[in-house]
């Protein structure tokens, strides 16, 4: 049974995967209370948001945990941010947070799923022709969930991914709203992205304007050198919930994690590195540039941060029971 997987990516193993195959097709998505079949699920073509940019998006992940039951990870947090990124833009979601962790409850369960990615987005509708921002009456929200495996791959075989720093830099911090998750913000993603396929590796890395490292295309990375965890400054990228939740990891586990600017060369020399998000969970980085990062293997600082995290989302530990909402 191959579960959905629209990355080319590994999907998860059998045992985490849906009891029946999944089609997204035939799936169902929350569209302003009304569960949609997916063929019906539509926006109008001169919605504000496809032509200008103008969407706030979330990517969450639900985990089947060791209850049996699916546990939404740090719910809260997301929607929270998803809220925040609007506002960031100058509009506000006309739901309440609990109005709508509970609408990704119930689009968890319409489609049966026990894990899975799940994707709210608050988009303007067709109202507003030019720039201005739409009034809030014109705000429409929708949810779908989908399973994805690990979006860079599972880490299979102790190997970290092959990445590259792109040309494209993220855009200059006093005209960017890098805090904000919205759809305009992606397109230096994608181009980003699109040097990496193009050099036929895994993903790249963005540098900042003064040539420091920023993050992923998709993801917050962090540097290990000495057994010291340093990660780029929050100003320039996004304020990822996954880099939040390893940054208390680690450092309950001991370790010194800082925000610190950080070269290019500090990633060639570094001892270990791995990007963190919610796609990608925690990916190992095994070379940057055509550069090995510790021969290309997980180092064990990695490994020992995502065994924690491990736990965490699936619930095995009382620790961190307070990121899961049980659906
Ligand atoms: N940076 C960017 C640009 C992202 O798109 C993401 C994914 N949301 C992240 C970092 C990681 O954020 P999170 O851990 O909250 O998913």
């Amino acid at each position: 049974m191959v579960p959905f997987n629209n990355q080319g990516s590994p999907s998860r193993p059998d045992n985490q995967s849906p009891a029946t195959a999944f089609q997204m097709a035939e799936s169902t998505i929350w569209m302003d209370g009304v569960l949609t079949p997916y063929g019906q699920s539509q926006i109008h073509v001169l919605s504000h948001s496809l032509h200008y940019g103008s969407a706030a998006f979330e990517g969450i992940r639900a985990y089947k945990t060791s209850s049996g039951k699916p546990a939404i990870f740090r719910a809260r947090d997301h929607v929270e941010r998803l809220f925040r990124s609007m506002a960031i833009l100058g509009g506000s979601v006309p739901y309440s947070v609990d109005q709508v962790i509970a609408a990704i409850g119930d689009v968890i369960k319409a489609n049966h799923l026990d894990e899975c990615y799940i994707r709210p987005i608050a988009y303007f509708g067709p109202e507003v022709k030019g720039l201005k921002l739409p009034l809030a009456s014109s705000m429409k929200l929708a949810i779908a969930v989908w399973p994805w495996g690990k979006y860079l791959g599972d880490g299979s075989a102790n190997k970290g991914i092959r990445v590259k720093i792109a040309s494209f830099r993220r855009p200059e911090v006093g005209s960017s709203l890098p805090w904000a998750k919205l759809s305009g913000n992606y397109l230096n993603s994608i181009m980003a992205r699109r040097e990496a396929t193009l050099a036929q590796v895994d993903e790249a890395i963005l540098l900042d304007q003064q040539g420091f490292v920023a993050e992923g295309s998709g993801e917050n990375i962090f540097v290990v050198a000495n057994k010291k965890i340093l990660t780029p400054f929050a100003c320039n990228v996004l304020q990822g919930i996954t880099r939040e939740s390893v940054i208390e990891i680690a450092s309950k586990l001991g370790y010194s994690v800082s925000e610190a600017l950080i070269s290019r060369n500090q990633l060639y020399d570094a001892d270990e590195v791995f990007f963190t998000g919610t796609a990608a969970e925690i990916t190992p980085i095994g070379e940057v540039d055509g550069r090995l990062i510790r021969g290309g293997v997980v180092g064990p600082i990695t490994k020992e941060i995502l065994k924690v995290f491990e736990g965490a989302i699936r619930g095995t530990s009382d620790e961190w029971e307070e990121w899961l909402s049980y659906v």
